[in-house]
């Protein structure tokens, strides 16, 4: 473990150091667009994400263990929560369906309704799906909310949320046991995910949905519509916690990669 843990260290150092380098160089010499630069943003996380993928093999947590740390993290998280069963949209339903296309079979993939007039939904490790009353207030039909249930799968189908809880373990160097993992975890569980890792649960998030038989017409003008209340919001007061209204990436920005999807 202390091998690990200085090796974690030694990689977070460089990191940013070659990013710069990186970026700069393509920059300054290729006259590469905004667009383009983006694009090598993109590839920056990417790799980097594929460099820390070497570093939380070595601690990688069960599926079966991943489900416990996601049971007791939930009791944590709804003793703050209002959850509420009525609502208009049949989300039991979609969210059966959509469920049904994953690939992380063993994950015990569930929602639950929350009281907030906030326009968010957000997912912890283990499978379990929040999605605020004032998302579902927001959206316009089922093909929009599939959207939403698919992205926020997406994350765990992705591991987005167990690497969170797995850097706050190796940077910790706390003892493995459950209890001190989800202690890291409930510190952790709400922070954002990085641009590459959103557009990453977009572009699944639409497979599922269209594999469940929803139209993806709906992740478009969910987005739309989010762009509308981006622009209420303003830049300034914006939350960075929301996994939707984030000044990183944009809802524009997400609609274009959307777009240009394959099918
Ligand atoms: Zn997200």
């Amino acid at each position: 473990m202390e091998m690990h843990f200085q090796l974690g260290k030694c990689i977070g150092i460089f990191q940013p150091f070659w990013k710069i380098i990186f970026i700069t160089v393509l920059f300054l010499f290729t006259g590469t667009s905004a667009f383009a630069q983006d694009d090598i943003l993109e590839d920056v996380l990417k790799t980097t994400d594929q460099l820390n993928q070497q570093l939380l093999n070595i601690t990688s947590i069960s599926d079966k263990d991943e489900n416990k740390i996601g049971i007791e993290l939930d009791k944590e998280i709804s003793k703050k929560l209002i959850i509420t069963e009525s609502h208009k949209f049949n989300v039991g339903l979609l969210f059966q369906k959509i469920k049904a296309g994953v690939s992380r079979k063993k994950i015990n993939y569930r929602f639950k309704i929350v009281k907030n007039k906030e326009v968010n939904a957000y997912s912890i490790a283990g499978g379990m799906v929040y999605i605020n009353t004032g998302l579902l207030d927001f959206v316009s039909n089922d093909d929009e909310i599939a959207f939403v249930i698919g992205h926020e799968i997406s994350h765990n189908e992705k591991k987005h949320c167990i690497k969170k809880i797995q850097y706050a373990v190796l940077a910790s160097n706390i003892n493995q046991n459950l209890g001190a993992i989800v202690q890291a975890a409930y510190s952790v569980y709400n922070l954002p995910f990085n641009k590459y890792q959103e557009y990453e649960a977009d572009e699944l998030g639409v497979k599922l949905m269209t594999k469940a038989g929803y139209d993806r017409k709906g992740a478009l003008s969910f987005f739309d519509k989010l762009k509308k209340l981006e622009q209420k919001y303003g830049e300034e007061n914006r939350d960075a916690l929301n996994d939707f209204i984030s000044s990183h990436p944009t809802a524009e920005d997400r609609k274009e990669k959307i777009e240009k999807m394959q099918d």
